[in-house]
C-alpha cells in the first residue's frame, strides 16, 4: 500500500505497521482502536483532481489512493458506491432550507452504506489470507458482507451473529446471499460478543467495523463521492444517522483526507442524529461524561446500539468538524420515510431517514439555518423493511372489483 503510511492508536498514539489483519492496539485493548494514517504529501504529489476526471472507474475504486488496500488484490464483483447525489428543492422547502442535497446510498449493490466497508472487508480478509469473515451486526453489516463474500467468487464464507430482532428482508438476504447464520436470541451487544468469542476462538477475518481499522476507510467512500459529485465545493453540513459511530467517524476521516491533499479548503460541520430510543452517544456528546450503556429501544433498527464500540472516534468527529448532536423520536422518522418517499420518489429504511428527521429537527432548534447548505445520506433501502414501513405509509382502498363503488369512493375522497 503505496500511499499508506502506518496504523496509529487513537488513545496511546502508538503505532503500527499496517498488516491486514492487526486490529486493537496491544498496548491498550478495547480502547485502543487504530486509525490508518496516510502519505499525504505524497498522495498530493502523484494524485490530483484532473487525474480523477480522467479515471473511468464508477465506484469506490475511484479513490484508491485513500483506499488501504494493495493495488492488486482482488476486489468483490459488485459496483460499490457511485450512489446518486440529488439536489432536492422540494424536500428542502419542506424543512426550511434553501439548500439541501439528498445521496441515496440504499443504491449499493445489497442496498446500505455498509456496502462500502464490506468490500473492503472482503479484499482485507484475502490480503489475510483468511476465507471465513464473520461479524455481528444488526442487519446491513452482515448482508453487506454476504453479498460482497459471495461477490468475491473464491470459495469464502460469512458466518453473521445478528440479533433476534433483525428485520426479515434483512435475514432473507444473508441466507440468499449464502451466509451462515447465527440468530443470538437476545440484544445486539449480546450477539456482538458471542461473534468476538468465535472469532477468537477459531480465527476468522473480523469484520466487525469499530475494531476492523480498514473499514471506516471504506465508509469514507461516501463524502468522497459527495465532494467530487459537488464539484469539492463543500456544504456548511453534513448529516449522518448514528449507531455505532463508525460511518460518521467515517466520514469525518474522508473529509480531512480531502482537505489534507487540497481536494477542498475546508471540512464541514457534521451534525450526528440519534434515535431517542438509543442515544447514549448523544449523551455523552451532551454531558462530555462517559458513554452509558443504554436500551436498544427504536424502530430504527440498524441504527439501535445500546452500547456503541467506536463512540470516542463518532465524538472525536462531530467535535473536531465544530458540529452537533440530536435525537429525533420514532414517530418522526416514520413521518420522515413518508414524507421523503411521496416528495422525492427515495424509499429509505427507518435509520436511513433518520439524518433528515434530524435535520428538521436542528433546523427547528435553531442549530441549522434557513440559508446553509445541507447535505445529507440516505443510509438504507426502505424495501429491507416494508413492515416498518407500512406503519408510516397510510391506508389504501380495498374494495371489490365494481367500477361503480370505485367511482363512489374515488367521489368521496376527491381522486376524480
Ligand atoms: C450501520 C448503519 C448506520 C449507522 O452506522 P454506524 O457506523 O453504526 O454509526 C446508519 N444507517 C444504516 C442504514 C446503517 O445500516
Ligand atoms: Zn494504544
Amino acid at each position: 500500500m503505496e500511499y499508506v503510511k502506518n496504523l496509529k492508536c487513537t488513545n496511546c498514539g502508538k503505532t503500527y505497521e499496517a498488516i491486514p489483519d492487526k486490529y486493537l492496539c496491544d498496548e491498550c485493548g478495547d480502547k485502543g482502536i487504530l486509525d490508518v494514517q496516510y502519505k499525504y504529501e505524497k498522495i498530493k504529489k502523484e494524485w490530483s483532481k484532473e487525474e480523477l476526471d480522467k479515471n473511468p472507474e464508477q465506484s469506490i475504486w475511484r479513490y484508491l489512493p485513500l483506499i488501504p488496500i494493495e493495488k492488486n488484490s482482488k476486489r468483490p464483483k459488485l459496483r460499490i458506491g457511485h450512489t446518486p447525489l440529488y439536489h432536492s428543492k422540494a424536500m428542502g422547502e419542506k424543512l426550511g432550507l434553501n439548500n439541501l442535497v439528498i445521496k441515496d446510498d440504499g443504491l449499493n449493490p445489497t442496498g446500505s452504506l455498509k456496502d462500502r466497508a464490506s468490500a473492503i472487508a472482503a479484499v482485507k480478509a484475502r490480503e489475510a489470507n483468511a476465507y471465513t469473515v464473520a461479524c455481528s451486526s444488526t442487519g446491513n453489516a452482515a448482508s453487506s458482507l454476504a453479498g460482497n463474500i459471495a461477490a468475491m467468487e473464491e470459495d469464502m464464507n460469512a458466518i453473521i451473529f445478528v440479533p433476534e430482532r433483525a428485520p426479515a428482508g434483512k435475514v432473507a438476504q444473508l441466507l440468499i446471499y449464502g451466509a451462515e447464520v447465527v440468530s443470538v436470541q437476545d440484544s445486539y451487544e449480546a450477539a456482538y460478543y458471542l461473534s468476538d468469542d468465535a472469532i477468537k476462538k477459531w480465527g476468522w477475518y473480523n469484520r466487525n467495523a469499530a475494531i476492523n481499522p480498514y473499514l471506516v476507510e471504506g465508509k469514507k467512500t461516501a463524502v468522497l463521492e459527495m465532494a467530487e459529485q459537488l464539484n469539492w465545493k463543500m456544504p456548511d453540513w453534513v448529516v449522518f444517522s448514528v449507531g455505532d459511530g463508525c460511518t460518521i467517524a467515517g466520514a469525518y476521516k474522508g473529509l480531512y483526507d480531502l482537505k489534507q491533499i487540497g481536494f477542498t479548503d475546508r471540512i464541514p460541520k457534521l451534525l450526528g442524529v440519534q434515535a431517542e430510543g438509543c442515544a447514549p452517544i448523544t449523551k455523552a456528546f451532551r454531558t462530555g461524561n462517559d458513554l452509558e450503556v443504554t436500551d436498544e429501544n427504536t424502530i430504527a433498527d440498524s441504527i439501535a446500539v445500546g452500547s456503541p464500540r467506536n463512540f470516542n472516534k463518532a465524538l472525536n468527529a462531530v467535535k473536531n468538524s465544530d458540529g452537533e448532536m440530536v435525537n429525533v423520536s420514532d414517530d418522526s422518522i416514520l413521518k420522515m420515510m413518508k414524507s421523503l418517499g411521496s416528495t422525492t420518489g427515495i424509499f429509505g429504511e427507518p435509520a436511513g431517514v433518520t439524518g433528515l428527521a434530524g435535520i428538521k429537527k436542528a433546523v427547528n432548534k435553531g442549530i441549522i439555518s434557513r440559508d446553509e447548505s445541507v447535505a445529507v445520506v440516505i443510509t438504507g433501502n426502505g424495501l429491507k423493511d416494508t413492515s416498518n414501513a407500512r406503519k408510516a405509509a397510510g391506508d389504501l382502498i380495498e374494495i371489490e372489483a365494481d367500477i361503480d363503488k370505485l367511482e363512489q369512493i374515488f367521489g368521496d375522497k376527491g381522486v376524480i
